[in-house]
């Protein structure tokens, strides 16, 4: 066994998941947070099926028990109501073997938490980073509002902003790539119910995005199902590149004004929000210092717009890949360089692919009214009886984007690459049939356990 001290840069959602896998891995690890308190933005988020399997086997799930909500259905509609697609949530889930769970941030970043801190993960708040030391040494030396500290491996997760970033890769600056921004707002269900005309949008748990042009609104549950939270996409005359709190309401307003009198009359409860900017970092050349011993995860590395709900789970995705790989530091199989040479090879496609499916969502779900609508439209349709192809405009449901987004395991294909990399290059094949383990995994070991619930 060989020890390692690792810090890490930012104790959000992708740092608090990282804090995890890397203590799991049997790392020592601390966490330095500017903010002076723990916490998250008050705003529902998407732990699709690629990330709830992590929480389920990291014991996040049981921390946060009731507030992850599931729901049933996924109903694409245009802005005036008509619907246009569906996904039946539950046959997604079955397939996958996965939940796809809605939970407050907050609620989600306190189960974080706890694991984090159960698994003996320091966590040091009001400890803002301002500069880190990697070159002169193997070791790490990082300077915070609370001191300084020497790492043997730093793990920069400080968001979008990141000083880490700054320091490694001084000259890349996120963008805005278009005009596009969000505004977030949560509703209670209590005010909806009262409502005669709403209150048809609570009746089942549902996801509800409501398409336009130029902009949409994406619905669902979330705090054990007693709040409604909505992402509500629109382009401004500029691009944003700050967070732009307490925005005049009736701008809001007055932007969804001729959407669907169910939806517009929620959106009319909202009495305040902010607006955030889609800020989409690189494609890096290299997410690590020259010695490997500082490397980047989540928005730092990679921030893309929110269309496939992907910026978190990507996120906690390098996290749980990169302690599948600090593992094997700690078993004494790989030098730090190797398993940061390795998390580099295989999450940078991945991340890249995230960011490139964000842009087509938005793309798909902002076209205008014409042609290119009504072809969405129409190939869509058949999903409202109930019939399935294996190619759709609704990627929410296309059979590859969920085998690919949502069907993917950050930890099992940590461990394929891993076997790979400790076989001479080629992954290990069982020796009766010839087989890889991923390959069996992906088929002969899904299809037991579909049979064994049934
Ligand atoms: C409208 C909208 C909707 C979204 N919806 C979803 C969704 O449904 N699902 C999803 O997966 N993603 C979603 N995202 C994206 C998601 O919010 C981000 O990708 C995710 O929060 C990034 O996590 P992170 O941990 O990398 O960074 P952050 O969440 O930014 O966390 C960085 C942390 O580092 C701390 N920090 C910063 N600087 C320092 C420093 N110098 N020293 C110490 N600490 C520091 C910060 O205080 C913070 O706690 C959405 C984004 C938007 C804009």
């Amino acid at each position: 066994m060989s020890p390692i001290n690792i810090g890490i840069v930012g104790a959000g959602i992708g740092g608090l998941a990282t804090a995890i896998a890397l203590a799991r891995a049997g790392a020592t690890v601390t966490v330095l947070e500017s903010a002076a308190e723990l916490g998250e933005i008050g705003a529902g988020i998407q732990m699709t099926p690629n990330v709830s399997i992590l929480l389920k086997r990291w014991g996040v799930d049981k921390e946060i028990g009731d507030n992850l909500v599931r729901f049933e259905e996924l109903n694409m509609r245009r802005k005036d109501g008509t619907p246009v697609g569906h996904t039946k949530i539950a046959t997604l889930e079955k397939t996958l073997n996965r939940p796809w769970w809605v939970v407050h941030r907050a609620h989600l970043h306190e189960g974080l938490v706890t694991v984090a801190e159960r698994l003996g993960v320091k966590l040091i708040v009001d400890a803002a980073v301002t500069a880190l030391e990697y070159a002169k040494n193997q070791s790490v030396t990082v300077t915070s509002r609370k001191g300084t500290f020497v790492f043997d491996f730093v793990v920069g997760a400080d968001g979008i902003n990141s000083v880490t970033r700054k320091s490694l890769f001084p000259d890349v600056a996120p963008e805005p790539p278009t005009t596009n921004c969000a505004y977030r707002a949560i509703v209670p269900y209590e005010q909806i119910r009262k409502d005669p005309v709403a209150r048809e949008l609570i009746e089942k748990k549902t996801m509800e995005v409501w398409m336009a042009d130029n902009a949409y609104i994406i619905t669902y549950p979330i705090c054990a199902g007693t709040m409604f939270n909505l992402v509500l996409s629109h382009h401004r005359p500029e691009k944003l590149r700050a967070t732009q709190h307490d925005v005049p309401i009736h701008e809001l307003h007055n932007e969804y004004k001729d959407f669907d009198p169910r939806i517009k009359r929620v959106v009319d409860m909202i009495d305040s929000t902010s607006r955030w900017p889609l800020m989409v970092t690189g494609p890096l050349k290299s997410w690590s210092s020259p010695r490997k011993n500082v490397v980047l995860t989540g928005d730092a590395a990679h921030s893309m717009v929110n269309h496939m709900a992907q910026g978190a789970a990507t996120a906690m995705e390098d996290g749980a890949f990169l302690g599948k790989c600090i593992a094997k530091v700690v078993e004494g199989k790989l030098r730090l360089d190797e398993a940061v040479d390795i998390y580099e090879k295989e999450r940078m496609p991945k991340a890249f692919a995230k960011q490139q499916v964000s842009f087509l969502n938005g793309a798909i779900w902002h076209l205008p009214d014409g042609p290119a609508q009504q072809a969405r439209d129409a190939v869509m349709a058949p999903e409202l009886q109930g019939q399935y192809y294996v190619k759709s405009s609704n990627l929410y449901g296309d059979p590859k984007t969920v085998l690919d987004v949502y069907g993917y395991d950050a930890e099992q294909h940590a461990d394929t690459a891993l076997a790979a990399l400790l076989n001479g290059g080629r992954e290990p094949v069982d020796a009766n049939t010839g087989i890889a383990k991923s390959l069996e995994d992906e088929f002969i070991n899904w299809f037991q356990a579909e049979k064994a619930k049934l």
